[in-house]
Order: C-alpha cells, then sequence, then structure tokens
C-alpha cells in the first residue's frame, strides 16, 4: 500500500468506496475488503449503510485504529444542530467512538460554510472527528472552508477519471497540502473497457482498471476510492503498487481529457 503524506498523517492512497453496496452483501463486501488488506472505508449519510458497515467494523479482527473510516453529512443536515444531531447517529450506526474523516458532502446554497463547519470543529475537539474535509468544493469554495475552519481541510473528495480533468483543482490541492480523494475513479466502469488504457496495461501486464488507478495514486497527493463489491475487483484494485507507469504513459493517459498543464507537470512529479 502507498500511503499519502498530508499534514504530517499518513493516509492509505486506495480506499474501499461503497456506494450502492446495501444490506448483506455491504458487510460481506466491507468484511472481505479488510481481509484483502484495505484500511480505507469511505462511506456518507446518503448512502443508507452506516449501519452494515458498522457491523463489518463490530466482526472484522482488524483493529480500529489501523482503519482510516470517512463518512459525509448529507446535504439536507449541514445547519449547525444538524450536523450534530446527524452525526451522533452516524457514530451509531457506524458502532464506533470517531470517524477519522468527516465530509460536507455537497456545498449548500442555504447554509454558510461557517456554520457548518463550526460543528465540524466541536466534533473535533470533542474527539469524535480525527479530520475535516470537503466534496464536490470548487477552488473557491475550498478556501472558503480553510478560512472557516480553526483546524485543516485535508481533503476535497471530487470526481477525478481518465476522461475528466481536475487540473485546477489538483493545483490548489498540491500548493495547499490537500489530499485530492478521487472518486469514481473508474468512471463507474467505463475504464475498465477502454482500448488505450488496455493497451498500456499490456505492457506492465496489469488491467485497464488497475492502469487507471496506479495512474490516478502515482500522481502527488491523490487518493482514490473504487468501488467493488465483487472480491475478485477488490483483489485486483489492489493489486497496483507493483509496477510504475513511465512518464510517457503517464502522459498519455491525460491526453485522455485533453492533456496535463504545463504548470502540474512537476507538481505531479512529470518530470
Ligand atoms: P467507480 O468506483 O468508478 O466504479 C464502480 C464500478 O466499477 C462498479 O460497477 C464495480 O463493479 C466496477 N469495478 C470495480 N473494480 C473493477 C475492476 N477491477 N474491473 C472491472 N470492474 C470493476 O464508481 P463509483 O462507485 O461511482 O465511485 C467510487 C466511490 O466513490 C463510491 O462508491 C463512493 O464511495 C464515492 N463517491 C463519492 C461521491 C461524492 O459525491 N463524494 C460521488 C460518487 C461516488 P463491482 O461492484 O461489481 O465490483
Amino acid at each position: 500500500m502507498k500511503y499519502i503524506e498530508i499534514k504530517e498523517m499518513k493516509i492509505p492512497a486506495l480506499g474501499l468506496g461503497t456506494w450502492d453496496l446495501r444490506g448483506k452483501h455491504c458487510t460481506d463486501a466491507v468484511l472481505s475488503a479488510l481481509d484483502f488488506g484495505y484500511r480505507h472505508l469511505d462511506t456518507a449519510q446518503m448512502y443508507a449503510n452506516e449501519e452494515r458497515i458498522g457491523e463489518a467494523l463490530r466482526r472484522t479482527d482488524v483493529p480500529r485504529k489501523d482503519i482510516f473510516l470517512t463518512t459525509k453529512i448529507r446535504p439536507p443536515r449541514l445547519a449547525y444542530g444538524d450536523v450534530l444531531e446527524s452525526f451522533a447517529v452516524s457514530l451509531d450506526k457506524l458502532q464506533t467512538d470517531y470517524v477519522d474523516l468527516l465530509l460536507i458532502h455537497w456545498p449548500s446554497s442555504k447554509v454558510p460554510v461557517s456554520e457548518t463547519i463550526k460543528a465540524m470543529n466541536e466534533l473535533q475537539a470533542d474527539k469524535q472527528v480525527t479530520h475535516i474535509g470537503v466534496s464536490n468544493f470548487s477552488v473557491q469554495q475550498t478556501r472558503e472552508a480553510m478560512d472557516a475552519s480553526r483546524t485543516p481541510i485535508i481533503t476535497n473528495q471530487v470526481h477525478y477519471d481518465p476522461f475528466r480533468s481536475q487540473s485546477q483543482l489538483l493545483e490548489f490541492c498540491i500548493q495547499n497540502d490537500i489530499m485530492l480523494t478521487a472518486y469514481s475513479p473508474l468512471a463507474k466502469g467505463r475504464a475498465v473497457n477502454n482500448s488505450k488504457l488496455q493497451e498500456i496495461g499490456e505492457k506492465y501486464g496489469k488491467t485497464a482498471a488497475q492502469v487507471t488507478l496506479r495512474w490516478l495514486t502515482q500522481q502527488n497527493n491523490v487518493s482514490a476510492i473504487p468501488k467493488a463489491g465483487t472480491p475478485d475487483h477488490q483483489q485486483e484494485n489492489l493489486n497496483i503498487f507493483d509496477f510504475e507507469l513511465s512518464w510517457e504513459d503517464m502522459e498519455k493517459i491525460f491526453e485522455l481529457h485533453g492533456g496535463v498543464f504545463k504548470k502540474l507537470r512537476s507538481l505531479i512529479g512529470i518530470i
């Protein structure tokens, strides 16, 4: 496993996304992922599966302290009192005393970000939340969240895959020591059948999914949270840290969404 080093902490660069995992299938999927070595789980109030993830956390032999657990406050619950109330329910469902990361799931047009962050900072002071962050925020909105918070915003979780540029946000994240967490990293499965990604994979003996996840996690500050309910997919996705894409191949993948900005090349590690 590779770790992202952000603000003097280490976060597993590959996590398990859990959107759309429900019921017993969700608990079984989380348990198998933990058995394979996943130590980073991503859920949200909106996914309606915190209870099932809580059951997996209770049943696994992996100590809670070794798991980086993220949940997100859903948009209608972003007012101060709603954050505290809904987060208490989340903790109860997750059967844990704390989450490692609490995110604002989407920016709100109704509640000022400072109000939501005030509640999140209090949860941190109470040790119920270790770190906070945002999701689906623009650069400007991320700046506002940073200004409103007494503690660092450690991530912005956004849609990032080979067909979608996040150059501006990634530049901002690297410059401000923020992790960019790539959601829907496999483009909801579309990347798997892309002939260019398959072709690159053949050189390394890897699949298009593995090439995609390696491309993401090989960029500075980027982590990825592919969803995989199938154990074979979980294992395949984890098996990306024993090879390295050449800069030439990294660039070929950036070309799928229009190329990499000159300024970003050195920031993400392309010489
Ligand atoms: P994704 O991870 O890009 O794609 C998931 C799909 O790819 C599933 O159908 C999965 O199948 C398949 N898959 C996974 N590994 C594969 C492999 N090695 N080979 C072939 N197919 C494979 O899409 P996503 O679920 O939208 O995004 C991932 C996570 O990001 C979510 O689960 C959620 O945690 C998070 N997310 C966050 C937001 C937000 O607003 N913050 C929005 C969307 C998603 P199986 O399940 O059958 O294995």
